[in-house]
């Protein structure tokens, strides 16, 4: 087995309301050993420049290009092994978790029981996601007992990421995804997620934190 830290929840400038810049966002993650997951608001742009940059200079680094959606029902991340046509994507949750599963994308629910971000909440009871946020560092305890609570009654794979606006924040919690083999790729690291070979740790990443602590 291969373990890979990655920061499942990141806002670049696409976003809006971050200041990460894709570049420093890059430089950092490359410094520490830290894979991420872009996951701007309402798009995707941001998740494709950053893989593309990381795969012009040839660095060795995971980048996974998602984006944090807001549907009929709450807000939902969707990850894509790579910049794919993107033009037509539901707002209906049902609906988009079957695009997504339809094209071999991942789903999560973010800060399932944050009532200011728009979680999804209940609704996962009826509509299944690949995956849940059990941590992340702007929830209080309760939001983040209540995602955990959720995700071991519906048995879903649990994940977690920093929600980073701003690069001090980025890695402030991370997932740690286990691999068969060395020589993985984005597709293997998906398939991880939606087969629950994950450890979420809620406490910040270091060079040299132990891949093997769990939340
Ligand atoms: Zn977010």
């Amino acid at each position: 087995m291969t373990y890979i830290a990655v920061d499942l929840h990141v806002h670049t400038v696409y976003s809006g309301d971050s200041r990460v810049k894709v570049v420093d966002l890059v430089e950092y993650c490359r410094e520490v050993g830290l894979g991420v997951a872009v996951t701007d608001h309402e798009t995707f742009s941001g998740g494709f420049t950053t893989y593309r940059y990381v795969r012009e200079f040839g660095y060795d680094m995971v980048v996974l290009c998602g984006a944090e959606l807001m549907t009929n029902l709450g807000a939902v991340i969707v990850l894509l092994p790579e910049p794919q046509d993107v033009n037509y994507v539901p707002k209906d949750l049902r609906l988009l978790v079957r695009w997504a599963r339809d094209r071999g994308f991942i789903t999560i629910a973010p800060h399932p029981f944050s009532v200011t971000r728009g979680g999804l909440g209940e609704y996962l009871y009826d509509i299944e996601v690949d995956a849940i946020e059990v941590y992340n560092p702007s929830c209080s305890v309760e939001e983040n007992e209540r995602a955990m609570e959720l995700a071991n009654e519906l048995g879903l794979p649990k994940v977690a990421g920093s929600d980073a606006h701003a690069l001090e924040e980025v890695g402030t919690a991370y997932t740690v995804v286990s691999v068969q083999s060395s020589r993985f790729d984005n597709y293997d690291i998906l398939e991880a997620i939606r087969e629950g070979r994950t450890r979420p740790v809620c406490r910040p990443y270091t060079r040299g934190s132990s891949l093997y602590s769990t939340a």
